[in-house]
């Protein structure tokens, strides 16, 4: 049986465009459908424009600290479209580079919503295309749930490209772009309020890193609601009135969800053929990402092992390598280094305490201090760092830090944390100093 390529990827984003580039590099004819624009969500509306937005909202803050370092500083002003503008062009840029990249290792860009028929067979637009291979890429979408007057409501997807700044904004979520979105508003002079319905920010992270970062953002004036939940949301006064579900309203020019991201399987056609998902609607996929159809495969957030664009290219790749570099390869998801770009930022590596706690004798090493620019800057902003180390054996379990490039640190601490660092080997390192990041290799008693 022949087919018109060997590869067909549905969905142009992180995975998907890594698992097309190298298995046309090993020979394979692929083929790559988008349905909105190359890059997908990280390039075009996620990682990318975020973490800019967050660099913008940093300044206001930045020029109030300078003044502690003998700056004379005229009140500053923002002009929100010309980051928009901004931020725009440098997403064209990689959308383009991306698009060339693409063209240059010899893989077909088909720009159209693509639906898979059955196992062997694609609809996109106008065309029906054979592939001996599929790869679903497709990614995940912002859930909002389904209250009254959540058509009023916007998404990250619409945050990028708001017209202006309102003047107050409710963040519904208390997961990390919810808490990175209340940052980025509120580092740009809106009145932000953070509404969660549970019991306190960022669960699943380590619950001291939560409350610290609770504290620290509400220092830097951000409203924090916990137990918080919305029933509606009804237009008002040139803005939006929301009403809790405690009874009590709050008005805002603007009301924003970030509760979570669910598969893009709508109209995928994984129906057809015969493709399973569990109850969350994620394709079931084994540890090569192969679905119960063998020769349809699935990477990236669709599959909800991990939401992070590392893990979608790195799952990708080892597609690539399997298939088509007769290399088989699965990726490891036990420990993933990650940060989340809230003000201040974290940087996280493996065990919270709690799950330490529920499977090893442990010892805790943390600090909390002012760091050393802020002796001069005026500001009160703490940043802390918590290791968790297994008494049996000294490995380094989990590694948490809240504090300025906390997501730069743990890269670099992730190497050595992948590797089966123990504590001993983290205290026979030399310090740099003066940094913040020293406080890791001079952690002298438990706490
Ligand atoms: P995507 O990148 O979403 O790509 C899927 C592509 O498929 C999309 O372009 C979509 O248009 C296309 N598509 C969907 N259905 C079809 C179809 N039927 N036919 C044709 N095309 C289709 N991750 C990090 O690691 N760090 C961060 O700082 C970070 N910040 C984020 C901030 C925000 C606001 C958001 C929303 C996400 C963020 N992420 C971050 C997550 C990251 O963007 C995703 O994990 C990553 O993009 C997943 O890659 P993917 O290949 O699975 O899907």
């Amino acid at each position: 049986m022949t087919y018109d390529y060997d590869l067909f990827v549905i969905g142009a984003g992180s995975g998907g465009v890594r698992a097309a580039r190298m298995s046309a590099g090993y020979g394979a004819k692929t083929a790559i459908a988008e349905e909105y624009r190359v890059g997908g969500t990280c390039v075009v509306r996620g990682c990318v424009p975020k973490k800019l937005f967050v660099y913008a909202s940093h300044y206001g803050e930045d020029f109030e600290n300078a003044v502690g370092f003998g700056w004379q500083v005229t009140p500053p002003e923002f002009d929100w479209q010309k980051l928009v503008a901004q931020k725009d062009k440098e997403i064209d840029r990689l959308n383009a580079a991306y698009i060339n990249n693409l063209k240059t290792s010899g893989v077909e860009i088909i720009k159209d919503h693509a639906t898979i028929i059955d196992r062997h067979n694609v609809q996109v637009g106008e065309r029906t295309i054979s592939a001996a291979h599929i790869l679903i890429a497709v990614g995940a979408t912002p859930f909002t749930p389904d209250i009254v007057g959540a058509e009023h409501s916007i998404t990250s997807n619409e945050a990028f490209h708001l017209e202006g700044l309102p003047d107050s904004i409710i963040v519904v979520g208390g997961g990390y772009i919810a808490v990175e979105f209340a940052g980025i508003f509120n580092g740009l002079g809106v009145e932000t309020t953070l509404a969660y319905r549970g019991a306190e920010i960022l669960r699943g992270f380590d619950n001291d890193i939560a409350t610290h970062l609770h504290n620290e953002m509400e220092k830097k004036g951000v409203h924090i609601k916990t137990q918080s939940d919305i029933v509606s949301i009804t237009p008002k006064d040139g803005g939006y009135e929301v009403a809790y579900k405690d009874g009590s309203r709050q008005k805002a020019g603007l009301v924003m969800y970030a509760t979570g991201r669910v598969p893009k399987t709508q109209n995928l056609g994984l129906e057809a053929a015969g493709v399973a998902c569990n109850e969350k609607g994620e394709i079931i996929v084994d540890a090569y990402s192969r679905t119960n159809v063998d020769n349809i495969f699935a990477v990236g957030d669709v599959t909800g092992r991990a939401q992070l664009t590392p893990i979608a290219i790195r799952e990708g790749a080892a597609l690539a390598q399997t298939l088509f570099n007769n290399n088989p390869q699965a990726v490891d998801h036990s420990l993933i280094p990650t940060a989340v770009f809230s003000q201040p930022p974290i940087g996280t590596i493996g065990l919270s305490e709690a799950q330490a706690r529920a499977n090893y004798d442990i010892d805790i090493y943390r600090t909390t201090f002012r760091a050393m620019k802020h002796t001069l800057s005026g500001s009160d902003e703490k940043t802390m760092m918590k290791m968790i180390v297994d008494c049996a054996s000294d490995k380094v379990l989990g590694l948490h830090i809240i504090g300025d490039d906390s997501g730069e640190m743990i890269q670099a601490f992730g190497v050595a944390i992948t590797m089966g660092a123990t504590k001993a080997q983290f205290d026979a390192t030399i310090a740099v100093h003066p940094t913040s990041a020293e406080e890791i290799v001079t952690f002298k008693e438990p706490s």
